[in-house]
């Protein structure tokens, strides 16, 4: 039976240490601000904005919610993330993605300044974890790390393997992992033998987007599973990547969905913004 990796109680903690810091900083007069900006009625949208609402009056941030039509133009857009930047008082900008259609969301992230773009989205703050000299941490991966350094697993000369390789999760976790000096295998929709990788796999982290994608002839007796997917099965039910009921009987720790990265990602996010806020007010 794996250890179970419970993400609510390690981003209580983080969400915590941030809490305190804020604090001192209000002591001195200064109250760090998050602008979430929604476009459009996306109802998943809407829960993301508001946990993040949520998350902002936990910490003690304040929190500015811009919500706009989804006629908004890609224009009107770009003129309220120009105001948002310039704004002393917004430290943190963050447009909930997926924005309607016609509006260009590389265009928009662009335009965040790198200073205020606390999801790290940037291309100047990719490649700054890129490179390894960074501020801004991708929240889903560094809420993973997080995670795995809270249970004490030791990362270098581990073999990790990620499945998915998108910009958000997999390609940023592969470079989190390789900062820490674990031997990484990336794989996607294109690998073959997915099995013979996964199964090398000491940290297997799944990141696809498909319920009950991992199963228990892919892992490793003993492996570390991290379990990113967010997914609905056909109950409506939000279940991971990983069949979960199988694959804990052999891995050595796991986390669960919900429950496990989820909160991590919200709660990376607030230290993000609190980072931000420190490095504005230290200008
Ligand atoms: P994405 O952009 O759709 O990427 C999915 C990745 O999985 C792609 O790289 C794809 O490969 C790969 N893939 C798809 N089918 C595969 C297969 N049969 N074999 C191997 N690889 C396969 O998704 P994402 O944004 O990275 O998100 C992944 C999952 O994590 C989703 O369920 C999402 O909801 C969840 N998520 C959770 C959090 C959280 O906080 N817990 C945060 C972000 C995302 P190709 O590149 O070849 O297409």
């Amino acid at each position: 039976m794996a250890m179970i990796i419970n993400g609510k109680e390690i981003a209580a903690n983080v969400k915590r240490e941030v809490a305190a810091e804020v604090e001192q900083l209000k002591a001195q007069g200064f109250e760090p601000g998050l602008a979430v900006v929604l476009v459009g009625d996306n109802p998943a949208s809407r829960v993301y904005v508001n946990n993040k609402k949520k998350d902002c009056a936990e910490v003690g941030f304040a929190s500015y919610e811009y919500t706009l039509p989804a006629e908004t133009t890609e224009a009107q857009l770009l003129d309220l993330v120009a105001k948002l930047n310039a704004d002393p008082k917004v430290n943190g900008i963050l447009v909930q993605l997926p924005l309607p259609k016609h509006i260009c969301e590389q265009t928009i992230l662009h335009a965040i300044s790198p200073s205020k773009d606390v999801d790290a989205f940037h291309p100047e703050n990719v490649g700054r974890i890129m490179i390894g000299d960074y501020s801004f941490l991708p929240c889903t991966p560094a809420g993973v790390i997080e995670m795995l350094d809270s249970i004490g697993t030791e990362i270098a000369g581990k073999h990790c393997v990620v499945i998915g390789r998108s910009n958000i999760v997999g390609k940023p976790m592969a470079m989190l992992l390789l900062h820490r000096n674990g031997t990484v295998t990336i794989c996607h929709s294109r690998t073959q033998n997915l099995a013979q990788q996964t199964k090398q796999a000491d940290i297997l982290i799944a990141a696809v987007g498909k319920a009950d994608f991992v199963t228990a002839d892919m892992v490793k007796p003993g492996a570390v599973v991290i379990d990113v997917g967010m997914n609905r099965n056909a109950e409506g039910k939000l279940v991971g990547d990983v069949a979960y009921d199988e694959v804990e009987k052999i891995a050595s720790a796991i986390t669960p969905v919900p429950g496990g990265v989820g909160p991590m990602t919200r709660a990376i996010l607030m230290r993000n913004t609190l980072t931000a806020a420190k490095q504005q007010l230290l200008k």
